[in-house]
């Protein structure tokens, strides 16, 4: 899928190499995402993506069923993301995770915002995993993954 990202310079926090690498601004339901390590990056358009409708009606249903309680707010984009199969690394996916340094894969401890406009090809993320299974079960794991958004990430 081809998206715009806004070009930005970063210094690499161990090794001090500059490299120039995007990042997703606004984006209108798009999500671009790298992997824990800062590699890999993919992006999905959570507007078509049929998972995002599943977990909306997994949430609907819970909070229909919990109408009497406050429902808490889940983060359905964490949720996505648990659900979507792992980097090509097998690394989970990780939404803040910043472009790791070409020379030594340690993260960037500097970034400026540059004008430029960067449009790049980027591998969807895809949930065949999750696809695979039986309706029932693919339910029981949104929900499992729909989980508060103040809660702390279970390991
Ligand atoms: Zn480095």
């Amino acid at each position: 899928m081809e998206v715009s990202l806004r070009e930005v310079a970063f210094t690499c926090g161990r090794c001090g190499t500059p490299y120039r690498d995007g990042l997703l601004v606004g984006g209108y339901g798009r999500l671009v995402v790298r992997d824990a390590s800062g590699r890999s990056p993919a992006c999905a358009d959570l507007l078509a993506d049929p998972l995002v409708d599943l977990l909306a009606s997994v949430q609907a249903e819970r909070s229909a069923l919990f109408a009497r309680v406050e429902a808490a707010p889940t983060d359905v984009v964490a949720a996505f993301l648990l659900l979507c199969d792992p980097s090509p690394t097998g690394q989970p996916w990780d939404r803040d995770a910043l472009p790791c340094c070409p020379a030594c894969g340690a993260p960037p401890d500097r970034s400026e915002r540059l004008d430029g406009l960067l449009r790049v090809d980027l591998p969807e993320l895809r949930h065949d995993g999750l696809d695979a299974l039986p309706r029932a079960e693919q339910r029981a794991r949104a929900a499992a993954a729909l989980r508060p958004a103040a809660a702390p990430p279970t390991a």
